[in-house]
């Protein structure tokens, strides 16, 4: 399973994809959460930190490389999830000549769909379990009380609007791009975690 998972900012990429990737056995792979890691690590270009707080896209070669490592490691051999990526019609020609130079390809692109109010509380109102990597809601979904909580610094009301705003500019191209090659298909993102959950795996026809 080549799976490819697009949705704005918020929409519960993040929370799908824990169990579409626990029901294949395959990683999820999120360019977010690899240049997050970067960065903590001190070696993100200060550029690219930059671009990252004001909400806008790195450039196509830093998250092209950043996938073509990790897509030939060992535990993608029966396939991944590819949260976050591509985001851009240049970033999805470079994924399908990576696949196609690996004898592979994408089998669906799965786009969840949410409104742009719910996106701005559903984002806001994010924390993460530091220890576990789990993903809470203070509202939706509230932490356990010995939780270590991480809200994200682009996890900010100013910010989403511009992520939101970076979304739909950049993919509007690239949904299309996916439609005319027949792999994609639109789940309605509102609604309880579970509800979306079986959406989902109808999609997937599982
Ligand atoms: P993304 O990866 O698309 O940015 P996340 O999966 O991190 O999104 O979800 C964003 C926030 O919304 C998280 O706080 C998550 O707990 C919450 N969330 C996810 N799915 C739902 C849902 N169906 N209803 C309410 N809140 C949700
Ligand atoms: P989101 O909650 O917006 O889906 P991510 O965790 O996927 O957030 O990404 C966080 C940030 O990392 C983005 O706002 C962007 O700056 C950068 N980023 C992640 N993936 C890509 C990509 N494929 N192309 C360009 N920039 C990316």
């Amino acid at each position: 399973m080549r799976l490819v998972f697009v949705g704005p900012p918020g929409a519960g990429k993040g929370t799908q994809a824990q169990f579409i990737c626990e029901r294949f056995s395959i990683p999820q792979i999120s360019t977010g959460d690899m240049l997050r890691a970067a960065k903590a690590e001190g070696s993100l270009a200060p550029e690219l930190v930059a671009t990252m707080a004001a909400g806008g896209l790195v450039p196509d070669e830093a998250v092209v490389a950043l996938i073509e490592v990790r897509t030939v490691r060992e535990d993608c051999a029966t396939g991944f999830l590819l949260d976050g990526f591509p985001r851009t019609v240049p970033q999805a020609v470079a994924l399908e000549a990576m696949l196609s130079k690996q004898g592979s390809k994408l089998d669906v692109v799965l786009a969840l769909e949410v409104h742009k109010d719910l996106l701005i509380e559903r984002a806001v109102l994010r924390r993460t379990d530091k220890r576990t990597g789990r993903i809470y809601h203070l509202k939706y979904n509230p932490p356990p009380a010995d939780a270590v909580l991480e809200h994200r610094g682009d996890d900010h009301e100013d910010v989403v609007k511009k992520r939101v705003e970076t979304y739909e500019a950049m993919t509007a191209e690239l949904l299309p791009y996916y439609a005319a090659l027949g792999l994609l298909r639109r789940v309605d993102g509102v609604g309880l975690v579970e509800q979306v959950k079986a959406r989902v795996f109808e999609a997937l026809g599982v």
